[in-house]
């Protein structure tokens, strides 16, 4: 028999109703998996474990790295594959973060809902026994951290929460999924990518995130910060009296160029104005890649963590920005 972990977070898909009106996580794994019509069909072996029970809004970045732990650890005990329960608000963040701490070929699959269990064509159960599908199928073995919803699978680097209400909530802008549920069964589209895995490093750093708005006076970067992800306009591009204030920064500390339109590249080449990506890069920001801001900063968090000094930045975002060398990684497969 398949043995799979179902590691239960909160979210949506374990909410049920208060007295004064909406919703709060309360149901266990063992709830969530007793509604899912057809579950015994698969013939898994499951361990349900009831970790956390927040919205996905109050999850820590050290709660997703002990959850990667916990995983690890089960599945250096022979589990067979893992799935994840838990709210969709920051399921794109952690999912990639859990794919870099992620250095086995076993299945890791995270899923959510987007209704709760209390309404009407509720997707929690159909979510579930898709991620439970995934994380059974050998053909998602060295794939890393999935995302099963809506009968799609993401890889977790390039999956976003692109609605906030559609049952159909996630895309992934560079690729489309690299999945399909259909009759039950997973199919893959296209082979699995390169895994660029992190080791687990000793604290969290702080990495704050700042976001170009037009017309705005360069915002202060805060002393604590441990590195930095800037969202530029466009293809990577900050108005020009943004760029003294960065240049200081940088002499402390790493800082990463995304694009606030959370697709497509940060160009390296093209535009040479002040504050253009060609003045920024020639600063010492390092390009994000097709890595959009909030991966971006999974990204600087766990290779700062891990003690990466700047070339080794360089190295991680120029491979699993997947524009530059996949050679400058700078850990072994
Ligand atoms: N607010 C919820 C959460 O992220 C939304 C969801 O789960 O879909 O916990």
């Amino acid at each position: 028999m398949t043995r799979i972990m179902v590691c239960g977070m909160g979210g949506t898909i374990a909410m049920t109703p208060v007295p004064g009106g909406g919703v709060e996580p309360a149901l266990t794994t063992e709830d969530l998996t007793a509604a899912v019509p057809g579950l015994a069909a698969l013939g898994l072996d499951l361990a349900l474990v009831d970790v956390q029970n927040e919205p996905s809004s109050s999850l820590r970045l050290e709660d997703v790295v002990a959850l990667s732990r916990t995983i690890a650890d089960r599945l250096a005990a022979g589990a067979d594959g893992i799935v994840v329960t838990q709210g969709t608000d920051t399921l794109e963040e952690c999912a990639y973060l859990l794919d870099l701490l992620h250095d086995g070929p076993q299945p890791v699959v995270v899923t959510g809902a987007m209704r709760n269990p209390a309404l009407a064509g509720a997707d929690g159960p159909a979510n579930l026994l898709a991620a439970l599908t995934v994380a059974a199928s050998p053909a998602a073995r060295g794939r890393g951290v999935l995302v099963a919803f809506a009968d799609e699978v993401h890889a977790a680097a390039r999956v976003r929460k692109a609605h906030s209400g559609r049952v159909a909530a996630f895309e992934s802008a560079a690729g489309g999924p690299v999945g399909y549920l259909v009759e039950g069964t997973a199919h893959f589209v296209s082979p699995p990518s390169r895994r660029f895995v992190v080791p687990r490093g000793k604290r969290v750093p702080r990495v704050p995130v700042i976001v170009a708005t037009f017309g705005e006076d360069a915002p202060a970067v805060p002393g604590d910060a441990d590195g930095l992800v800037v969202a530029a306009f466009g293809a990577g591009h900050l108005p020009r009296w943004w760029v003294e204030p960065l240049a200081e920064a940088i002499a402390r500390i790493p800082i990463v160029l995304a694009s606030r339109t959370l697709a497509g590249p940060v160009l390296s080449a093209t535009y040479a104005y002040p504050g253009s990506e060609r003045d920024l890069l020639g600063r010492g920001l390092v390009p994000a890649g097709l890595l959009d801001p909030w991966k971006a900063r999974m990204l600087l968090l766990a290779t700062l963590a891990a003690g990466a000094d700047r070339d080794q930045v360089a190295g991680a975002f120029a491979a699993a920005g997947g524009l530059g060398d996949p050679g400058r990684w700078p850990w072994r497969e």
